[in-house]
């Protein structure tokens, strides 16, 4: 039986892998990479010398097709993605949702968990964190108003990824649906560049935050997540 192994990687950090991640990357036919030229940094850094394939959110039908004949040859095929844990926010889910339609039992799918910056943010966020939700990237128009009513409503943590393009209007929308719901106070923590070398977590009011990146501007650049306390 073939297996398909869904390897955390690192998010910014390459020293972020664990030990059994490599042993896998190792032991593979190939590996699966979102963008190869991202993977091969990490695979050159520790030595590893593996043929691989790029799958991205524009791969087609043929590729999936590709992939599962691998499998079917009892191939055994490593799935990572440019950072994090794949599926998370990612082209992975769709991949291993297709490949366990086509193939059920006669492929094992395997996790290697490592890093997200989804749970590494939440970690030094001090949000509670036992309920939270998350919302991956929000819309960039229809239904984004919306998801902000419903992050001002919510009762429990939510947390959602941002880019730099739109940072700071998310958090002009948070500030003028948390003074709508009353709650302005509420606190909001975003975590910056994570594990690299021009890492940042700020935490503050929606105001405030909107002051300290107007009076910071070289800070809004890189991947951003936001964490926003319940009500
Ligand atoms: N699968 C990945 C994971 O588990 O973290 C997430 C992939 S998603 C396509 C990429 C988004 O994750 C970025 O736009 C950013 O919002 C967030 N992200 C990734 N690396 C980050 C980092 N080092 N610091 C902060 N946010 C990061």
């Amino acid at each position: 039986m073939s297996t398909l192994y869904v390897i955390g990687t690192p998010i910014g950090n390459l020293g972020d892998i664990t030990l059994r991640a490599l042993e896998v990357l190792k032991s593979v036919d190939y590996v699966l990479c979102e963008d190869t030229r991202v993977t091969a940094k990490l695979l050159h850094k520790y030595e590893i010398s593996k043929p691989t394939i790029s799958y991205h959110s524009h791969s087609g039908l043929a590729k999936v097709d590709h992939i599962i004949s691998l499998l079917r040859e009892e191939k055994n095929l490593a799935l990572v993605s440019d950072a994090g844990t794949p599926g998370i926010s990612d082209p992975g889910s769709l991949l291993v949702s297709q490949v366990k339609d086509a193939l059920g039992d006669e492929v094992k799918i395997v996790a290697v968990p490592g890093p997200s910056a989804l749970v590494s943010a939440l970690s030094i966020s001090g949000a509670p964190s036992s309920d939270f939700l998350f919302l991956g990237f929000l819309p960039h128009k229809k239904g984004r108003e919306t998801l902000f009513r419903e992050i001002a409503d919510s009762t429990r943590t939510v947390a959602f990824y941002e880019s730099p393009h739109r940072i700071e209007k998310a958090l002009a929308s948070l500030e003028k649906h948390f003074k709508e719901s009353g709650t302005e106070e509420r606190k909001i923590v975003v975590a910056r560049e994570l594990t690299k070398v021009f890492e940042e977590c700020v935490s503050g009011t929606a105001t405030e935050l909107m002051f300290h990146f107007a009076n910071h501007q070289d800070t809004v650049r890189g991947e951003f997540v936001v964490t926003v306390f319940p009500r």
